[in-house]
Parts: C-alpha cells; structure tokens; sequence
C-alpha cells in the first residue's frame, strides 16, 4: 500500500492539473492520494473547490481515494486556527501546514499553532520542532511528516527522533510538485530508513498511520475500478 498526503498541483505552483496527478498517482500504484495545494485566506476556497471537483469525479468514476486537503503557508500563526476551520467548512478533508522548515522564513510560531489546532491533520516539514511541539502533537494525534522533497527533508532525522522518543504519528509524503516527485513503495522506504526510522517500524509508519487517518477522515481503502 502506498500513501502520500501531501501533493501540490498548478493551482497552487505545482506542474500538473489535478486529474492528471490523480492519474499518475494511480498509475504509480498509490492506494490514496490528497491534494494539498499551497493556500492562503486569498486562494483558500477556490483552490479547495476546485480540487474537490476532480476528487469527486475520480471517486465516482474510478473508485479511487483522492482527497481534496490544503497546505496553509506562511499564514500567520495566529491565523491557522480560524483558516484550519474554514478549510474544513469549504470541503477540505485533510488540513496541512506548512511547518517551520529550515529552507524558508516560515514564521516562528507556525509549529506551535499547528499542532494546537484541532482542524489540523499534519504538520509538514517542521524543521527543528521542539520535544513540546511534539508531545503536543503526540497527545492530540497530529501526524508528523517525514518529507521526500529536497531541503525540507535536511531534519527529517531529527523530526523522526523526537516523533519516536514522544510517541507522535509520523507520515512519509512527497511534497511532489512535478510528476517525477511521486512514490514508489521502494522510494518510501529508504525516506523513512534514511530518517533513522527502524525497519520494525516501517509498516505503523507507512501502512499503519495512513489507513488510521484515512479512517478519521471517513475514508475507505476499496479495490479501484
Ligand atoms: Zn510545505
Ligand atoms: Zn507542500
């Protein structure tokens, strides 16, 4: 099986429209895909809607799990709340943030309001999160992602350390902006060894975590059409 939580499509600055994405991921042999296009208060309702119509359309069509979401990015932390909400409300089933990488000047504090927020399903990339942020995030069930994309994963050891030492949820995704950047379940596999995530564990992190929070979302894994 073979999940990723995190995809950009041209809605946001991705390659690909969002069916054809959908189609690769398939064809990748994906199990579920969400789309997560980078979103602001500006962009949020469109991009969601938008995705949402492709979902719906594959679901019915294919019977495949493609799942509208969105990344907020770079909002103020003090927004994320409020935004996460909205999300939710304009069809979002999966709400990302764009946690602190060490790549780019998120603002401070956009870890600490992520894992806080109850609307809010994953931090991506969190940089140097702190043992706090991830205790918060253990206790209130917010995955932790270990990242495929170039520079965001430059902590993914560390992210993985603290997730494992608190107990928080960790899930491996792509960031994938161009088709290239999709999974295999091979490639999914070194990103979480090359983390430092031990081979016992690979099936609760690649297997495990992703069908509990496709449950939590309402979704079920069927045979695709
Ligand atoms: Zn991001
Ligand atoms: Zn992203």
């Amino acid at each position: 099986m073979l999940f990723d939580f995190h995809t950009h499509t041209f809605l946001s600055d991705g390659d690909l429209l969002p069916m054809e994405l959908i189609r690769r991921a398939i064809h990748n042999g994906y199990t579920a895909i969400a789309i997560a296009d980078h979103a602001s208060a500006s962009t949020m309702e469109r991009v969601v809607r938008e995705i949402s119509k492709d979902c719906e359309l594959v679901a019915q069509e294919w019977g495949f799990p493609a799942i509208p979401a969105v990344e907020l990015t770079h909002v103020p932390p003090s927004s994320i709340a409020p935004l996460a909400r909205r999300a939710k409300e304009f069809g979002a089933k999966i709400v990302v943030v764009h946690g602190e990488t060490v790549v780019e000047p998120v603002p401070p504090g956009t870890n600490r309001a992520a894992v806080e927020c109850k609307d809010v399903d994953i931090l991506a990339h969190p940089g140097l999160v702190t043992p706090e942020e991830v205790k918060i995030a253990a206790e209130r069930g917010i995955y932790l992602e270990i990242t495929c994309r170039k520079g965001h994963s430059l902590t993914n050891g560390h992210v993985a350390k603290l997730a494992m030492d608190h107990g928080a949820w960790m899930v491996v995704n792509t960031d994938t902006h161009s088709p290239g950047d999709l999974l295999t379940e091979e490639f999914a596999r070194i990103v979480a060894l090359g983390a430092g995530i031990p081979e016992s564990e690979l099936e609760t992190v690649l297997v495990q975590n992703p069908l509990r929070l496709l449950s939590k979302i309402g979704v079920s894994i069927g045979p695709a059409k």
